[in-house]
């Protein structure tokens, strides 16, 4: 459980291979695992276009709330843990990955380490972090760029489908 100093991070869960649905799903298990955090609402889970590299399978895709005592250095390493957890290999950028976490938002730090930018550099141009954050947080506002919801009309092009019921756990 978090202690008395807990802090409010959003996460983005993305996979686009060996059982997407699965991994996401049990992706949302693990960060219900993770020390000194409670996980506090796993969005539905939706299927969206890979971006960046053509011709590489869809992506599923979720956005988790988190409350937590770790500090964000603390969180992303605990990420990258259940990253490694799901056999992920960072063969290139943008490769296509058994299981992808990203921290969006840490209360309403800025930062810009070598190993840490927060918010999440690109998460306003991303249909598939925006909508799964909206729907959990409609009110949720991006430091230093307003509004999450306010974004959503610039990346409706982006092909992005809720899928059913796959967010219940079972
Ligand atoms: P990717 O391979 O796209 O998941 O990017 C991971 C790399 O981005 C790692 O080297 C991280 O240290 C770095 N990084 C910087 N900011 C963040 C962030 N907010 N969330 C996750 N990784 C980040």
């Amino acid at each position: 459980m978090p202690t008395d100093t807990t802090h409010l991070a959003f996460v983005a869960l993305g996979a686009n291979l060996a059982a997407p649905v699965q991994q996401v799903r049990t992706a949302g298990e693990a960060l219900a695992e993770l020390p000194d955090s409670r996980l506090l609402q796993l969005s539905s889970l939706y299927r969206t276009a890979p971006v960046g590299i053509r011709g590489q399978p869809d992506f599923v895709n979720a956005v988790a709330a988190l409350a937590t005592g770790l500090d964000p250095q603390q969180l992303l390493d605990a990420l990258f843990a259940v990253e490694r957890q799901f056999g992920r290999r960072r063969e290139f950028h943008h490769a296509p990955r058994t299981l992808d976490l990203d921290l969006l938002l840490y209360d309403d730090l800025v930062l810009a380490s070598t190993r840490l930018t927060l918010p999440h550099p690109r998460m306003h141009l991303r249909a598939f972090v925006l909508a799964p954050l909206v729907e959990i947080a409609p009110l949720c506002r991006i430091p230093g760029r307003g509004s999450a919801a306010a974004w959503l009309p610039a990346v409706h092009r982006q092909r992005i489908e809720k899928l059913a019921d796959c967010h219940q756990p079972q």
